[in-house]
């Protein structure tokens, strides 16, 4: 048993709609709860709906798309951005409300420019590309924050060799990239990498299998619950304000994972590389 309880939250926001409805109910979910956390933004493209050009190729995917009611999450209209209907900015659209996020106290760092393709295209993609990506997600985070994040958020946790060369030139406090049981030095970087240890409500089958986070939060520690604003702050938000309050029943304090990685940057951490893994409950491999 740890003494030391600590959470994270690492709310990734992937889409339009994630960023329009998700983030609104999540910031007066975390205020009723009274606690911090770390926003993920996508600002380029919404492509969601290429991801049926995936489906017809992966069936595995098409899986999880019915079995999480992916329609019910995300919505019709997200469905099509990027095929019928054109692929509108996420974050870059809404420059006040990524203001917000942090005026009320959380912290927002870098995601994606395009989240969709990244996920679809990285494999084949060399450092050009990746840094074109960055370079075009950089600013339109600076236009909209006025000033650099501190962290980045690999989309999907998918890495590669050529992302991990390009990712390591920007100046980040930490990375926050993979899933992983514990934290550790991204080889080829020389950062923190604040893994995602937890499972996602998402993974574990929204609120009935909420118990499955709590009981892997009970020996204490310092742990990151992966968030999605489409999903917890849509049709989960129930399931998320109750685990907040599991969460807290069990004494842990939810800390911005900025914290969280200074706390960890003055221990002696392994260096690691990454390798992708297919995790139980999702479609893709992640980088653990
Ligand atoms: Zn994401």
């Amino acid at each position: 048993m740890s003494a030391e309880r600590i959470l994270g939250l690492k709310i990734d926001v992937d889409t339009r709609r994630g960023m329009e409805e998700g983030v609104p109910a999540l910031l007066s979910a975390l205020s009723s709860a009274g606690v911090p956390a770390t926003f993920f933004l996508s600002f380029g493209p919404d492509n969601s709906g290429k991801a049926v050009y995936r489906m017809l190729r992966s069936p595995r995917f098409l899986f999880k798309m019915i079995r999480t009611n992916a329609p019910g999450l995300y919505g019709m209209k997200t469905a099509l951005y990027g095929t019928l209907l054109q692929a509108p900015m996420i974050a870059k659209a809404f420059p006040g409300l990524c203001r917000e996020i942090e005026a009320r106290g959380h912290e927002v760092e870098f995601h994606a420019w395009d989240h969709r393709t990244w996920q679809d295209a990285l494999p084949r993609k060399g450092d050009r590309w990746v840094r074109d990506w960055f370079d075009q997600g950089l600013s339109a985070y600076r236009e909209c924050l006025g000033h650099s994040p501190r962290a980045f958020g690999a989309p999907a946790w998918m890495l590669t060799g050529a992302a991990v060369t390009v990712l390591s030139a920007y100046p980040w406090e930490y990375l926050s990239c993979t899933r992983a049981p514990t934290p550790f030095l991204l080889k080829g970087t020389g950062k923190v990498e604040l893994p995602s240890d937890l499972p996602c409500l998402e993974e574990v089958g929204g609120a009935r299998g909420a118990g499955r986070i709590l009981s892997a939060l009970s020996s204490g520690g310092i742990h990151v619950l992966p968030v999605h604003a489409e999903v917890e702050g849509g049709i989960w938000r129930g399931a998320f304000t109750d685990m907040l309050q599991g969460a807290s029943r069990l004494g842990y304090r939810v800390a911005p994972l900025s914290e969280i990685a200074r706390i960890l940057a003055a221990r002696t951490l392994p260096e690691r590389v990454f390798a992708m893994a297919l995790l139980p409950g999702r479609a893709c491999r992640c980088a653990v």
